[in-house]
């Protein structure tokens, strides 16, 4: 199938990445989000993130300003008429994912695609919210998108064929690495990673360590770039949360229960890098 147009549904840190590499990659690119100030927050990261990559002589300003140029901002879902493929990266939330799939499924033309950039939320059930599941599928960035090499392709249980290989072909456009996974909670990246950082939430729970100690262990000891308590403040708390009450439901595992901790900096509205502040202060 020839895509030209992609919408991005969501114009939080994931999908403003998520515009910039496909708008670099030469697609035309929909920015949608609920409001416009949220949209213009999005649409200016891109513009910064570009701007970065002339000054360090990567690309010239003329190809900077063709790449905005690609990207027509939106507030309103209807615009998904005009798209090939629709990317979704909203909150991780089953409730919210599954409307926006059934109002897509309604508004975008019969041939296009609807992925969702979800962490771990099953895809076969964001797919029974359209008439169309065999054309959703799951396409899992890795944030931060531009700089990230992996996406998790997942196929839920009517996904066809034909549009998997679509949606890898897409991938390796965006200059990314496709790595095919099945639809179970966390997939294969959050299965692992989630469960690693709620561990650390519960070993600073317990008193066992300061932050930056347990973090410390892990970037030392095991040469992790990021210690997991900076990493889950990077995620945003929120969605940590959301993911392991996924893992935790999906399996019925109570390995999985996120910790108490978690659930207080979430409920204190104190999500990470994004809201200034998480387990760290950021300027
Ligand atoms: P974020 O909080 O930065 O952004 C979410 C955006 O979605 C917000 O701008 C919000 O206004 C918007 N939104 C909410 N409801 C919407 C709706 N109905 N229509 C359109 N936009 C809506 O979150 P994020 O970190 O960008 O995460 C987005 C998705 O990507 C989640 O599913 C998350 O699990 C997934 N993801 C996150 C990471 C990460 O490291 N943060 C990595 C991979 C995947």
């Amino acid at each position: 199938m020839n895509v030209k147009k992609i919408m991005v549904v969501g114009a939080g840190q994931m999908g403003s990445g998520i515009a910039q590499v496909c708008a670099q990659s030469g697609y035309s690119v929909i920015l949608n989000d609920v409001k416009p100030e949220f949209v213009e927050r999005g649409f200016r990261v891109i513009n910064k993130n570009l701007s970065r990559q002339v000054e360090k002589g990567r690309m010239s300003n003329k190809q900077k300003e063709e790449m905005l140029g690609s990207i027509q901002v939106s507030t309103d879902l209807h615009d998904a008429k005009d798209a090939d493929l629709v990317i979704e990266a909203a909150v991780e939330n089953l409730e919210i994912k599954t409307k926006i799939f059934a109002q897509l499924d309604k508004i975008a033309q019969e041939h296009a695609i609807l992925a969702s950039n979800t962490s771990s939320l099953p895809i076969t059930e964001i797919a029974a919210a359209t008439k169309r599941p065999e054309k959703v599928i799951g396409m899992h960035f890795m944030n931060p998108v531009p700089v990230m090499k992996l996406v998790e392709i997942i196929r839920g249980l009517a996904t066809a064929d034909k549009v998997y290989q679509t949606i890898e072909d897409i991938t390796k456009t965006l200059n990314k690495v496709p790595v095919e996974v099945n639809d179970f909670p966390g997939f294969v990246s959050n299965r692992v990673l989630m469960p690693m950082i709620n561990e650390a939430i519960y070993t600073l729970y317990e008193g066992i360590a300061t932050k930056e100690a347990i973090d410390e262990v892990m970037k030392l000891g095991m040469n992790h770039p990021m210690g997991p308590l900076a990493l889950a403040d990077f995620i945003g708390l929120d969605t940590c949360l959301y993911i392991m009450e996924t893992l935790h439901v999906g399996f019925g595992d109570d390995k999985y229960r996120p910790c108490p901790l978690l659930r207080k900096y979430v409920k204190a509205g104190l999500l990470g890098k994004k809201t200034g502040r998480g387990f760290y202060v950021y300027e």
